[in-house]
């Protein structure tokens, strides 16, 4: 038998085993006495503590980086908020994804009880901040408020013959599933041509999911790729593929070379941290391959951002207490990241306290760094929709609006900012023009950048798009001085328009009122670079 990665980066030939339906009326956990607190602290250490795969991975993106680029300085924030996630035990990234659990278990096990179990602690860890409430109702659009809801959280089962139940944990925001991508072969990309049925088609696709992230996904970014299955059942696989760790070798000599390929390959592309330009840009790549109709030639990618959320346990069968960790050693000491704490500053950056003056704004040009001091509001999807049918509800003339769903306690009856990062831009590009025009912001932040619309709106408004680093929740979180209000939050706590007075809130503009983006220019350059990797 051939060995391959199959199923959760195991090697294996099982399959996995359809999803268990599950709703809020199942019945309660099995009695396990430990079951609930290992669940809890599985997805609490899983959303606050990178492990160590990752961090070596992420290590050696800042050290390969060249000093005093922009790059540079996010994978320098990058580091200093893991170092804050796990000093604080707060999340990592605001954007806990959809908790996917992977469980396997010897017959007798029941998984129905077993699952309510898993919910009852995914509801407690959002109790508790540990994850933001994510789960949306897709009819109604109301945010269930603890994770909990139809087919949330994700739960896989499969049964096995050890005597030992294993836990897997993902936990994969929004920014960079939506970067996942699916080719289907024979397809022609854009500055690669035709990709055929065969490894090289494959090495074109993979190359050109790692370019079409950008900054949006957050790179340095992970691919897990499923070469053949079908539609879904390959997406499923290719997802799995992120349960390997980082620096394990694929059993499948051409599948070692190609991702040895991609690893190299991708890191001259120059897409560089968050998209700003630079060095790293992928920290992993993991393929399977499986077995395909002959009608069909997919190739899966799931892309997962440098905030790679993954970590196990092995469960006691009859009391559900750790026996051991997997991807982790609890017992060895956790390093720090970052080389001291904070961004060191230039004195170069310009304050912007709002409200802000399209005279102001005129002044800036891309690659300024700025801190804000003072007052912001965020705003997301929910508030954007509103915003075309609605007046704001406060004033925003001069503001800063900053794309963020963050994540908020209330603590002696105060909201507390317990993760706030920047949320991927682009969706907005349908409505940010007009809100630019109707009520006269000047600042937007966010990641990944925006299109053209809304660049030619910043340029007609003398308003600026600031590019904060994705995921580094806890860094920005500290920045919040007070949270002075909240509007519309019958949206849900992270769409609702939070008034936040924060200080040193750092920044790079990225798009400004001249009409130049580095988005754009960075996604030629890279579109240049990618071209070139077939002129060898
Ligand atoms: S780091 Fe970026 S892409 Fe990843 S979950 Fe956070 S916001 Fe989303």
């Amino acid at each position: 038998m051939v060995e391959t990665w199959c199923n959760h980066g195991r090697l294996t030939s099982r399959r996995a085993a359809a999803p268990v339906s599950r709703d809020n009326e199942s019945p309660g956990p099995i009695p396990m006495q430990f079951l609930f607190s290992s669940l809890l602290e599985l997805i609490t250490e899983t959303s606050t503590n990178l492990p160590p795969d990752v961090r070596r991975a992420m290590g050696l993106a800042l050290a390969g980086e060249t000093p005093a680029t922009q790059s540079h300085q996010a994978l320098n924030i990058i580091a200093t908020n893991i170092d804050m996630a796990h000093e604080d035990e707060g999340a990592i990234c605001q954007d806990t994804g959809l908790p996917t659990f992977i469980v396997h278990a010897p017959a007798g096990v029941n998984q129905i009880g077993f699952a309510a179990a898993i919910r009852e602690a995914v509801a407690e860890a959002t109790r508790r901040g540990k994850l933001r409430p994510n789960s949306v109702d897709s009819l109604s659009g109301k945010n269930s408020g603890n994770n909990l809801g139809a087919e949330t959280p994700v739960i896989h089962f499969e049964q096995w013959e050890q005597d030992a139940i294993e836990v897997k944990l993902l936990l994969k925001g929004g920014g960079c599933e939506n970067k996942n991508i699916q080719y289907s072969l024979p397809c022609e990309l854009e500055h690669l041509g035709r990709a055929g049925r065969d490894l090289a088609g494959v090495k074109k696709c993979l190359l050109h999911a790692v370019w079409q992230a950008q900054g949006q996904g957050c790179a340095p970014g992970a691919l897990g790729v499923c070469i053949g299955s079908d539609r879904a059942h390959g997406y499923l696989l290719a997802k799995y593929q992120l349960f390997r760790t980082l620096d394990d070798s694929n059993p499948v000599p051409e599948l070692a070379q190609l991702e040895a390929e991609i690893m190299t390959e991708a890191n001259r592309l120059g897409v560089g941290a968050m998209g700003f330009g630079g060095k790293a840009s992928l920290i992993g790549c993991k393929i399977m391959a499986a077995n395909r109709l002959p009608a069909s030639f997919f190739v899966s990618v799931a892309y997962d951002c440098w905030a790679f959320r993954r970590l196990g346990l092995v469960l006691d069968p009859e009391t559900g207490a750790i026996r051991r960790w997997l991807y982790r050693d609890p017992e060895l000491p956790v390093a720090p990241m970052a080389a001291a704490e904070g961004v060191p500053l230039t004195g170069r950056e310009v304050v912007l306290t709002a409200p802000l003056t399209a005279a102001q704004m005129r002044t800036l040009k891309v690659g300024d760094v700025v801190l804000i001091r003072g007052e912001m509001y965020t705003g997301r999807d929910a508030v954007h929709a509103y915003l075309m049918k609605n007046p704001p509800p406060v004033s925003l003339d001069g503001a800063v609006l900053y794309h963020c769903g963050p994540v908020m306690l209330k603590e002696g009856g105060e909201w507390q900012v317990k993760a706030a990062g920047p949320t991927t831009s682009i969706r907005e590009e349908p409505y940010e023009p007009e809100v630019l025009r109707r009520y006269g912001v000047k600042a937007v932040i966010g990641k990944g950048g925006m299109g053209p619309q809304t660049l030619a709106a910043l340029k007609e408004c003398g308003a600026v798009y600031l590019n904060a680093i994705g995921g580094a929740a806890q860094y920005y979180a500290r920045t919040v001085e007070k949270v002075l209000g909240v509007n519309l939050l019958e949206l849900g706590i992270p769409e609702a328009m939070w008034h936040l007075r924060v200080k040193d809130f750092p920044a790079i503009v990225t798009m400004d009122a001249h009409g130049n983006s580095l988005h754009a220019t960075v996604e030629q350059e890279t579109g240049r670079a990618l071209a070139a990797t077939q002129a060898k």
